[in-house]
């Protein structure tokens, strides 16, 4: 089986931060990729916008360098390279002054069949001053389409006033609110096995389903980003973000069809059926190491710092599917192993016909997004051989890499799909401003509760699954955490 690349409109795609950490690891060899597939027309071109003082041959060597260090010996030739770089543009401007706008006002093509595509790569203060010099200096025509990184905001409040200010410049329908986690194959793969089958829907359930567990499990620390991360914390940084997006796509009913507004229409209800949880219901953890110098206090440089690295939590969504089904979340730095994945715990059988010493057993469909991403559905059958009936779980494999040939082997990374979506024109896959807003509704109370009572995270050591307290969390309902594999 062959996979249909279809090529997109022309266009002109300005990175904004062109030289920064993720446009070199991410964005542009991403595109490099969509380049080598076929999928970007003949006159598309990539304008690099950053402080940096460059030419466009400087900034071209600069980013062949980019596709040596990320995409190594993937296949593409020489020729490849040299026709993607042919595309790059490199203007240096200032997003907060007036140099270099002129320049490129003049580079990006403003006709209706060409769509200017902005990419926000730069520091969240910037996306503001960006958005608002785009419309003053008339760069940005009806085809135009701005797409925003993380985070956005950091509560409620700085959330609205930056939709706000976006609002001020460009549409909803232009605005594209990056979450990086939603454009991952898997989490696409999740929705097809769910609503194109007739298999599941009918179990996902509160009748049917005992728990979900959402784990997105790091083994790096805070690193380099220790005084961004310390200001920010697992509960702004990936529960408000990306596992509550992951929550909404298990979580949601079904859209009446796959379009945007369908979709996050779903996501928003989910968002605000969530029950603030109860106190004794949130596990914060904050990692520590015999190694000197390896613990969070000392990377972040702040003795006192009372920031999370991790955070386990229980929630409640409160509606009919839903009701009493606990959907248990837990992120963490310098975890044992580096894995995301979502379980659907379902229940066991009512009764069970087998001998005792045979188990009860239970299906547990897993949803990994990294790494080796891919959907497996544990399922219970005889093992194998005499001497009994004997009950084993297996897992059934539904990736199916060998029926779908090389290709599924070859999937886009999250943030190529991405950008030919925004490309495309199809918002689906990014979070609308109401949603944003909802999630840090239900966010801010929680971080305002720890603030006023000087809550202090549990200290757990580097290279585990996090503080005790979250394994309790589980222990006290009677369950377990699956364990957290690479
Ligand atoms: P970075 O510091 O590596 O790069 C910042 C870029 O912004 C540079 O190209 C710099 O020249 C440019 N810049 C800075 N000030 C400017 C100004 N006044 N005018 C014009 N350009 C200016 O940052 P990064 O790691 O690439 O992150 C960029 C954005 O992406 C941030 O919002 C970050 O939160 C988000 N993000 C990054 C990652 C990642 O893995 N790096 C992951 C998720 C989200």
């Amino acid at each position: 089986m062959v996979s249909r690349v279809i090529p997109v409109e022309n266009f002109d795609l300005v990175i904004f931060g062109g030289t920064g950490d993720l446009a070199r690891r991410k964005i542009l060899p991403g595109l490099f990729r969509r380049f080598c597939s076929g999928q970007m027309p003949a006159e598309a071109r990539i304008v690099g916008a950053a402080r940096s003082d460059l030419t466009d041959a400087e900034f071209r060597k600069d980013i062949k360098a980019a596709l040596e260090e990320f995409l190594p010996n993937k296949g593409h030739t020489a020729k490849d390279v040299r026709g993607f770089l042919d595309r790059l543009h490199y203007v240096k401007i200032d997003a907060t002054g007036t140099q270099g706008w002129s320049v490129l006002k003049k580079l990006v093509r403003k006709d209706k069949d060409t769509i200017q595509a902005f990419y926000f790569s730069v520091a969240p203060t910037l996306f503001g001053p960006l958005a608002e010099r785009l419309h003053t200096n008339k760069i940005a025509g009806p085809n135009a389409r701005i797409v925003v990184e993380k985070p956005f905001g950091r509560d409620l409040e700085s959330a609205k006033a930056l939709n706000a200010t976006l609002r001020d410049h460009f549409e909803e329908s232009q605005i594209y609110r990056i979450d990086h986690y939603l454009g991952k194959e898997t989490v696409q793969n999740l929705m097809a096995v769910r609503f194109g089958n007739m298999l599941f829907e009918p179990l996902w359930n509160a009748q049917y389903v005992d728990h979900v567990q959402i784990t997105v499990a790091e083994t790096v620390g805070v690193g380099g980003r220790g005084a961004y991360y310390d200001k920010s914390g697992a509960m702004r940084d990936m529960v408000q973000n990306h596992l509550m997006q992951l929550l909404c796509l298990i979580a949601m009913e079904p859209p009446a069809h796959f379009d945007p507004d369908s979709v996050r229409d779903e996501k928003l209800k989910v968002i605000r059926a969530l029950d603030p949880p109860e106190r004794e219901d949130i596990v914060r953890g904050q990692y520590k190491s015999d190694v000197q110098g390896d613990s969070y206090l000392e990377e972040v440089e702040n003795r006192s710092s009372t920031t999370e690295s991790f955070v386990a939590m229980k929630l409640a969504i409160s509606n009919w599917r839903w009701a009493g089904v606990p959907f248990y979340l837990r992120t963490g730095k310098r975890l044992k192993a580096r894995a995301s994945e979502i379980s659907i715990v379902f229940k066991e059988t009512p009764h069970s016909i087998f001998d005792k010493d045979s188990g009860r057993h239970r299906n547990i469909l897993s949803i990994r997004l990294q790494p080796n991403e891919g959907i497996t559905l544990g399922v219970t059958i005889k093992e194998p051989g005499p001497g009994g009936m004997r009950l084993v779980d297996v897992p059934l494999d539904m990736t199916f890499a060998d029926a779908l040939g090389p290709e599924a082997d070859d999937v886009p990374d999250a943030y190529e799909r991405l950008i030919m979506d925004v490309i495309r024109g199809n918002q689906t896959l990014f979070m609308r401003g109401d949603e944003v807003e909802a999630a840090w509704a239900w966010t801010d109370p929680i971080i305002k509760d720890w603030t006023s009572r000087g809550d202090k995270p549990k200290a757990y050591d580097v290279e585990t699954t996090g503080p005790e307290d979250a394994a309790v969390l589980m222990h006290r309902a009677g369950r377990r955490w699956l364990d957290i594999k690479a």
